[in-house]
């Protein structure tokens, strides 16, 4: 809008110039990216106006403002406006407003900047991520010319002397209780575009400009569901909601339910009476969740939901974000960042799956849904739900120290049996002459039986590929990744190696690299390596493979769960994928191929990992009036996580491992911080390492509960051709942690060709 900063210079002596102590209208502005900081800018007359509040500044607005020597034109938020003694300070102006309407208000402001202090990032980098960009471009918006008579004119309306098209055409817009487009006045005058512009020349016409939004969405009708009787455990977790609801009091409540005890009732009764009060809920799911089968759960159940995914266009993004922020939808659905959805009347926030790592998200800012979403709950003092059958044990110890409240639900809906859980010792199975392959005789046995019964079968295995080592057998050398060292994995459907952390592939080689001997070994198990292994040996039996490598195109996710559900394949075969969530009614025998995989990753949480897992993929099974079983392979039987999780029982679990965490200073006792720097030399990402050791040692004289481990190279020592190194650091006062590293990289000065990124309590350890 050049034309209006044009005016704000022939209209006032340039407002920087006055320089009186008196207070003046100043806006707080954060500028994004190098810049990387909070300014003030003095709001000029013309924004302020009161008459028009889409062209004045407020808090939660984009402005666009000089910066520099140079007055180079920046956008940045506007996150205050208030006055205040400008100090003789010399302040620029504010140039434009961008947005009619804020896009944050002052409780998401609040929240941002909590995380931009709790996440140790620039507040912009946090803005920037709550808003998305759909909605800072009015992506799917176009702009209409809005037509109205000024005051002035209306007042004079009888004296003015015109065609009488014209006059017609005015009289009517005149009356109009709000502004028309030309088409609009058009038909009702009764009259042509002709005399509406004669009339705009004139200057009897006023014009404005205003986006609409050109986005509808599509709802397919969802037949209406008849809710269940809640059984005595479902109303006591539900009581407790209500309570905290009542009490119009910030609460969190840990739902702690094996998997089929009826969570998912309860928190969407919890939903039904919030809306009931005229207020919006935020259920939060892993993105892997929102399955077309659970969002219509949630549809034949509310009549107006907005389901918010990765897959969206920003069209549709903004459209419901809007919708959202005019209080039009009371229930939101979606991955982590519907956290932020702009709900102005927000009454509660569920987590479903909480312990669920795709919560916490991998790039900057590295925050976690489940930390943020207590924090908006305490803010607005509304109640916080966390359900899971295998609660983080980061919530579950803050249920055992009475901060977060606890409710059990040990029993399934409709006495239906937890599934019987038995461990195979792969040990014993290594001796046996009989035994190739990945199935086991007793597992084998148990598919039989499973099959022959007309069940269905659900196999596990946490590695996709088909061998995940290929090592020359004549000089010992493993063909690892050019670029990050990591075992590359052989993918037999395309015969090529493949490299999962950076998609690094190429032709499998039929001879060693080195030695050129051409007897390279393939081995370490794959899920296609298994899926061949089914296929051979239950030829009467259609299988199928889950994993990232067979479900790349959209909807083929769809149509493999259909396919399953409707029993045209009797047996899947899956890495995690096929953990989480699905309920089949016809499963009868999960079997867990290798429950070690996670076992023993350089991981404080691997334990923890290795119990979800299990835990979960046993949830599979047993859904229906058949019941089910469950058999874990393992080399490691003994170990607690695999001990607890075939007797169904976390308590167990969190009794063995808490202690551990305890004594090595880990999450939930401690806070934790992970810095890792990352270049294309070594030598440079190590003394970037060692330098933000040194500084962090200074910052931290004198704090001694602060423990800093490393440098160290990162388990991924190499990544995308990246060197990499890692610093981990805890402690119990997260409040001087969390300064200390702020303190030591204040004003750190990167050499060229590094780069380094905080995370603040980190899940991915690697
Ligand atoms: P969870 O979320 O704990 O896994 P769900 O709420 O999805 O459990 O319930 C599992 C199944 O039992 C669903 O098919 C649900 O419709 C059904 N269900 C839930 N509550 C009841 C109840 N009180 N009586 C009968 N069936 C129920
Ligand atoms: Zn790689």
């Amino acid at each position: 809008m050049p034309s209006q900063q044009q005016s704000l210079f022939d209209t006032q002596p340039a407002p920087w110039e006055l320089d009186d102590a008196s207070e003046r209208l100043v806006a707080t502005v954060v500028l994004p990216g190098r810049l990387l900081g909070e300014f003030d800018y003095l709001v000029p007359e013309s924004l302020v106006a009161a008459k028009k509040p889409e062209d004045a500044v407020l808090p939660g607005k984009r402005l666009r403002v000089p910066f520099g020597r140079g007055n180079r034109g920046v956008v940045g938020y506007c996150v205050s406006l208030g006055n205040k003694p400008t100090g003789g300070r010399k302040l620029k102006p504010v140039w434009d407003v961008l947005d009619p309407q804020p896009l944050l208000s002052p409780a998401m402001l609040r929240l941002t900047a909590w995380m931009a202090d709790y996440y140790l990032c620039p507040w912009a980098q946090v803005l920037e991520a709550v808003v998305p960009a759909g909605v800072r471009e009015h992506a799917g918006t176009r702009d209409v010319t809005l037509l109205s008579v000024p005051t002035a004119v209306s007042a004079r309306l009888a004296q003015l002397d015109l065609p009488a098209k014209q006059a017609a055409a005015l009289r009517v817009l005149a009356a109009s209780p709000r502004p028309l487009t030309a088409r609009q006045l058009a038909a009702r005058a009764q009259c042509t575009l002709g005399p509406i512009r004669e009339l705009r020349k004139k200057g009897l016409i006023e014009e404005s400009v205003k986006r609409i939004g050109a986005y509808r969405e599509a709802i397919p009708p969802a037949a209406k569901e008849r809710p269940h009787a809640l059984n005595e455990d479902q109303q006591r977790a539900l009581g407790m909601i209500h309570d905290a609801l009542h009490a119009a009091e910030h609460r969190t409540i840990v739902i702690h339910g094996v998997t089929g005890s009826g969570k998912t009732e309860v928190y969407i009764r919890a939903i039904e009476e919030v809306i009931h009060f005229g207020r919006q809920a935020i259920l939060l799911v892993p993105e892997i969740s929102l399955t077309p089968q659970t969002v219509a759960r949630f549809r034949a159940r509310f009549d107006h939901v907005a389901v918010l995914h990765s897959h969206q266009s920003d069209a549709e993004r903004h459209e419901h974000w809007q919708r959202i922020a005019r209080g039009e939808v009371p229930v939101i659905v979606g991955a982590r960042s519907a956290v932020f959805a702009p709900t102005p009347h927000l009454g509660l926030i569920v987590l479903d799956e909480e312990h669920e790592a795709t919560f916490k998200q991998d790039k900057a800012p590295r925050y976690h849904a489940r930390d943020v979403a207590l924090r908006r709950a305490a803010d607005k003092s509304i109640p916080l739900v966390l359900a899971s059958a295998t609660p983080s044990l980061e919530s579950w110890y803050r249920a055992q120290q009475g901060e977060f409240q606890l409710v059990e639900m040990p029993r399934r809906v409709l006495q239906r049996p937890l599934p019987a859980v038995r461990t195979i010792d792969l040990r014993e199975q290594a001796h046996s002459k009989f035994w190739r392959g990945a199935i086991s005789r007793p597992l084998c046995q148990a598919m039989n039986a499973a099959l022959a019964d007309d069940g269905q079968v659900i196999l596990l295995l946490n590695r996709r590929g088909h061998s995940t080592h290929i090592q020359c057998p004549a000089c010992g050398v493993a063909l690892v990744c050019p670029h990050c060292e990591i075992a590359m994995t052989f993918h037999r459907s395309d015969n090529t190696a493949l490299c999962h952390y950076c998609d690094y592939h190429m032709t499998a080689p039929t001879q060693c690299p080195e030695c050129k001997y051409a007897g390279l070994r393939f081995s370490g198990l794959g899920t296609q390596k298994l899926e061949a292994e089914v296929r051979s040996r239950f030829p009467d039996y259609a299988c199928l493979r889950m994993d990232t490598d067979s479900m790349r195109q959209r909807g083929s996710h769809e149509r493999a769960l259909t396919a399953f559900r409707e029993g045209k394949v009797k047996i899947l075969v899956g890495t995690q994928m096929i953990a989480k969530g699905l309920d089949f009614p016809n499963v009868t025998l999960v079997g867990v191929i290798n429950a070690d995989t996670a076992l023993h990753l350089p991981d404080f949480r691997a334990a923890e990992r290795t119990f979800q897992l299990v835990t979960q993929v046993a949830g599979r099974t047993g859904r229906g009036d058949q019941g089910g079983r469950v058999l874990v392979q393992t080399l490691s039987p003994d170990a607690p996580a695999i001990m607890a999780a075939i007797r169904h029982d976390f308590p167990a679990f969190a009794r063995a491992e808490l202690p551990n965490r305890e004594t090595l200073g880990y999450p939930p006792f401690a806070s934790m911080v992970r810095i890792v720097t990352r270049g294309t030399s070594e030598t440079a990402s190590r003394e970037l390492a060692e330098e933000l050791a040194r500084r962090l040692r200074d910052a931290t004289v004198g704090t001694t509960a602060i423990r800093l481990l490393g440098p160290a190279p990162a388990p991924i020592a190499r990544l995308r051709g990246h060197f990499r190194y890692h610093l981990q650091l805890h402690a119990i006062d997260r409040q001087a942690l969390h300064d200390a590293v702020r303190t030591a990289t204040a004003d750190l000065k990167l050499p060229d060709g590094v780069n380094w990124t905080v995370d603040v309590d980190p899940l991915d350890m690697m």
